[in-house]
């Protein structure tokens, strides 16, 4: 494919007053005298398109590798729909909305999800890449002439279209909004939906508490409440799934589809791929170089679009935008756990604020990876803090005393004031620099980018990597991480695992995740302990087992099926009473 190599800066990472400009000192453009090709202009790093020739020195020399080449594939070339400044953030394409559909939406994040959004809830107005001189609508909605586009950005722009969206970070939702929950939804129910909102989403428990005071996964059924309630054209979700657990997934869908039955559009962002292959019909992946340009490829069917992202090929624009697929070699089933226990427990009982768990004994070997999974509120963290000597059961006991626990909470909050190595540095120790903790989690992870940043001013997905760093980088003989998915885009879930997984490669130490995900489970469990009962109430612990079984006794109980992807091996979700779902409820197996 003929394409054309530039330079390119990621406006997030160029700092030009930390620095030494070697980029500009050693570019040979410069240097011949042709200043022009990158400069400075008012504290911004330029890079000129037309005269920068890609050789790719200043990739090399800049401290925070904020600069890279990049080939503009050509299928996208006057494909450019907003471009954010000089040598911004260009997007090219947009997702299309479309009556009674879901549509989803995957890609990295950085490549445009959110300003996609924006541009089609009329938030931001597309620029079609020209900075200097901004395009009225009708050269606009000329630009997308031919295509389902062009009617829709008409209507955008004569605002006749209403859109509402759900926000991806609802942990600020108690920054503007206050009050107690009923009040809070009673003033959007413009649809008179609210009580079937609060039934299908369990929020009735919640009604008089405020909004301040409410854990994350309550927060998200609020905005999804908030959400449905509203009366508009187009619901934009983005990323409804963050802390819900897999009950609440599956009812935030049967929600979702009803927005679809009354002819509604929806456009989902999510990257829990077993939600969105379930809740979408059409599929658009969005690819590029994260923080310096996104293209939206065409929209395809669910299963082929989820494929073509884990393949990593997109054939239609003939690009590959991931060097390797993401390979779903199902862990279950057959892995040798070995016979040294970290963690021994009798059957055990404790009783907390009215709530009850029960634990059936059991033992957590040396060199696992042990995935409990449950709704919210079923005694996890609990029994972990039983193990880490934190609580004492009334009855029975753990056999292994003073078990060391590093701790990753559900809740990642940016409470540490420094940067993020210093805070590395400090818990990990020694650690810091061993090469486990160089390669496997900060090079896997990606965090070598964001070493100099300050923790509160972090994404959502770059705070959860940190905390999960943090976790890891402690010296302990469990770890239990406690839902690392939320916010993170797939191929950082996937890299997550693996890094958790290397933590106890050979070592006496063990890993307890929490986790909804069931990709995510799929790539990191050993063996599954499966938590059942009533949230907030009572807790049942079951003794750690084969995986296989483990997610199938645990999926009858969220009373969903599954089967394969042919192709790619991975799970899917059947639909409530479609023939896949009747066969597999009669053999009894939920998970194939
Ligand atoms: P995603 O939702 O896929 O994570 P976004 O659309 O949020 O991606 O952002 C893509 C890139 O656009 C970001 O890396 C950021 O650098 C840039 N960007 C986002 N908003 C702005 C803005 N208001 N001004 C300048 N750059 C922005
Ligand atoms: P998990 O780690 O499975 O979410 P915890 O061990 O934190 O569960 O929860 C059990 C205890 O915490 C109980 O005392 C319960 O009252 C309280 N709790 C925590 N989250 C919830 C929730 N979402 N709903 C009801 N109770 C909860």
């Amino acid at each position: 494919m003929p394409a054309k190599r530039i330079a390119v800066v990621d406006r997030d990472r160029c700092n030009p007053r930390k620095c030494g400009l070697e980029c500009i000192k050693y570019c040979p453009e410069v240097r011949m005298g042709v200043e022009e090709t990158i400069r400075l202009e008012d504290g911004l790093l330029i890079i000129d398109e037309e005269l920068c020739t890609g050789c790719g020195i200043c990739v090399k020399k800049c401290p925070f590798s904020a600069i890279s080449v990049v080939n503009l594939p050509a299928p996208i070339e006057g494909e450019e729909v907003h471009r954010y400044g000089i040598n911004g953030f260009t997007l090219f394409r947009l997702p299309i909305v479309r009556p009674g559909k879901v549509v989803g939406l995957v890609g990295p994040n950085g490549v445009g999800k959110t300003t996609s959004i924006s541009i089609l809830s009329g938030r931001i107005k597309p620029n079609l890449g020209r900075v200097d001189e901004e395009p009225g609508w009708d050269e606009i909605i000329r630009h997308f002439r031919g295509s389902e586009l062009q009617d829709y950005l008409r209507r955008l722009a004569n605002g006749e279209v209403k859109v509402v969206s759900k926000p991806e970070r609802i942990d600020r939702i108690p920054q503007v909004v206050r009050g107690r929950v009923k009040d809070v939804l009673e003033r959007v129910d413009e649809r008179g939906v609210l009580e079937e909102a609060i039934q299908l989403l369990g929020l009735g428990k919640l009604l008089d508490r405020r909004v301040e005071e409410l854990s994350g996964g309550e927060l998200q059924r609020l905005a999804l409440a908030a959400t449905y309630a509203r009366d508009a054209d187009v619901y934009i979700l983005d990323e409804p799934t963050n802390y819900l657990d897999v009950y609440q997934r599956m009812r935030a869908a049967k929600l979702i589809r009803r927005l679809q039955d009354k002819g509604k559009s929806v456009m989902l962002v999510e990257h829990d791929l077993a939600v969105l292959d379930y809740l979408s019909d059409y599929v658009h992946i969005l690819y590029g170089e994260p923080g310096v340009y996104g293209v939206v490829s065409h929209p395809h069917s669910t299963r082929e679009g989820i494929n073509i992202f884990l393949d990593g090929y997109l054939p239609d624009d003939n690009v590959r935008f991931r060097d390797e697929p993401i390979s779903f070699l199902p862990r279950i089933g057959g892995q040798e756990v070995s016979d040294n226990p970290v963690v021994v427990y009798t059957e055990m009982r404790k009783r907390l604020n009215g709530f009850t768990l029960a634990v059936e004994e059991g033992e957590i070997y040396s060199g696992e990876v042990v995935v409990a999974v449950g709704p919210n509120g079923i005694g996890k963290t609990t029994f972990v803090r039983i193990l880490a000597g934190e609580l004492k059961p009334d009855e029975g006991m753990v056999m292994t005393e003073g078990v060391k626990v590093s701790y990753k909470p559900q809740h990642v909050r940016p409470t540490y004031e420094g940067t993020v190595e210093s805070l590395l540095r400090r818990v990990a120790g020694s650690n810091y620099s061993s090469s486990y903790f160089r390669a496997e989690v900060i090079k896997r992870l990606g965090i070598e980018r964001i070493l100099d940043r300050y923790l509160d001013e972090l994404s959502g997905g770059e705070l959860q990597k940190v905390a999960i760093a943090a976790c890891l980088g402690r010296d302990a003989d469990v770890y239990l991480i406690d839902e690392p998915s939320a916010f993170l885009d797939v191929e950082a879930r996937f890299a997550a695992a693996k890094a958790i997984r290397r933590r106890i490669q050979g070592e006496d130490r063990a890993v307890i995740v929490v986790e909804h995900d069931l990709l995510t489970i799929e790539a990191v469990a050993d063996r599954i302990m499966v938590f059942s009962g009533q949230p907030g109430v009572e807790g049942h612990a079951s003794r750690p087992m084969d995986p296989r079984r483990g997610l199938n006794e645990f999926l009858k109980d969220v009373d969903v099926t599954f089967r394969r992807d042919p192709d790619t091996g991975r799970p899917r979700v059947n639909k409530p009473g479609s023939k896949m779902d009747q066969m597999a409820r009669a053999r009894g197996r939920y998970y194939p």
